[in-house]
């Protein structure tokens, strides 16, 4: 018997339970990890909340983790016990023991530990297929990328200066904003005290970005496209402040581009899976992209990591320690 977080009714943060639970065996395909460190997203909320539906209560919440294989099922090829592994986008991590599809895993190199691995797999890969497969950022583009101070927003600060990019990054303090700076965001823009669509334009002299990065939703909709030059792309990747409200298409302005992408669909496929994995290895273990782990807390109290994070009290990265 190990012990999880598990949810019962969909709620706030006090509806995460702490309890003994019961892993089992893994079955064909499967392997069971002892986790060593938990990775806390934002999506954690929407699925607690209810804004995104589980298949089942009462669920394990979390996405993402780190472990060591300690047991593997039939048919397990690839994978043996002893193995250092990580995964991301696959529901059961706020927990001691899982059983996970060794078709969703990717084994750790040794110079990644597990707390990074767990900090960095969902953020990190996110950036990625954002850069990479959703809009071909190249030297030269100009993007703006809300909440740059956080988890997800300090990777991109620092895979977009890698790529030759100029990013600016709409952060809700200075403190963030020094810290956005810090990691390589070009420009920052302080949306709590500052117009970020006026200063969109500022900043590019009129010229606007080629693409926005929009993970706050209903706070920054439709400001958001304001930002775009004629035939940019939107790409509303997350709802940090509620849910975009139904639109218009012409809001599209008669040629702006709109897309609602996720991690899951962007690495469906075990090759588009590895290739993303890969990539972040190599970026993280060049040294182009540092990870932050910024908070920790034991798993069970994620109750308050998940306070902290709806708050805007967190930058970078959280882990819950198991
Ligand atoms: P963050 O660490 O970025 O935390 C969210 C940040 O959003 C806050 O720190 C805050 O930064 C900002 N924010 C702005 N308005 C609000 C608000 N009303 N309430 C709370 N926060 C607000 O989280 P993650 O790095 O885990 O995720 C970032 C976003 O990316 C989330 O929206 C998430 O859902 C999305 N995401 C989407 C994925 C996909 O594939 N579609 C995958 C991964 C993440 P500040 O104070 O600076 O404004």
């Amino acid at each position: 018997m190990a012990n999880a977080i598990r949810v019962h009714a969909y709620g706030g943060p006090e509806a995460l339970r702490w309890e003994p639970f019961v892993t089992g065996e893994p079955g064909p395909g499967e392997v069971k990890l002892a986790q060593r460190a938990v990775g806390l997203n934002y999506i954690d909320t929407y699925q607690r909340t209810g804004l995104y539906k589980l298949a089942a209560l009462p669920a394990v919440l979390g996405m993402e983790g780190a472990g060591e294989v300690i047991a593997v099922g039939a048919g397990v090829a690839d994978v043996k016990v002893g193995d250092r592994v990580a995964y991301a986008g696959v529901l059961g991590g706020y927990a001691e023991e899982r059983l996970i599809a060794a078709d969703r895993i990717v084994k750790l190199p040794e110079s990644i530990a597990y707390d990074t691995a767990a900090a960095m797999m969902l953020q990190g890969m996110t950036v990625r297929y954002l850069f990479r497969d959703t809009y071909d950022v190249k030297p030269g583009t100009v993007m703006l990328f809300h909440a740059a101070a956080g988890g997800v927003g300090l990777i991109a600060c620092q895979w977009a200066k890698a790529l030759g990019a100029t990013i600016i990054g709409t952060v809700g303090s200075d403190e963030k904003a020094a810290l956005a700076k810090a990691h390589g965001c070009t420009h920052t823009i302080n949306y709590r005290s500052e117009n970020f669509v006026e200063r969109v334009r500022e900043l590019t002299d009129g010229a606007l970005c080629d693409v926005v990065y929009d993970s706050i939703g209903k706070d920054t909709f439709p400001g958001s496209l304001d930002c775009l030059r004629p035939r940019g792309l939107w790409v509303s990747f997350g709802n940090a402040s509620g849910p975009v409200p139904p639109f218009d298409l012409t809001a599209l302005k008669g040629s702006l581009y709109a897309t609602r992408p996720s991690l899951m669909a962007y690495t469906a496929k075990r090759a588009e899976l590895v290739a993303n994995a890969t990539d972040l290895f190599r970026m993280v273990e060049s040294g182009a992209v540092r990870i932050s782990v910024n908070q920790r807390y034991a798993l069970k109290d994620a109750a308050d990591a998940h306070r902290d994070l709806e708050a805007r009290r967190t930058t970078g990265s959280s882990v819950l320690v198991v």
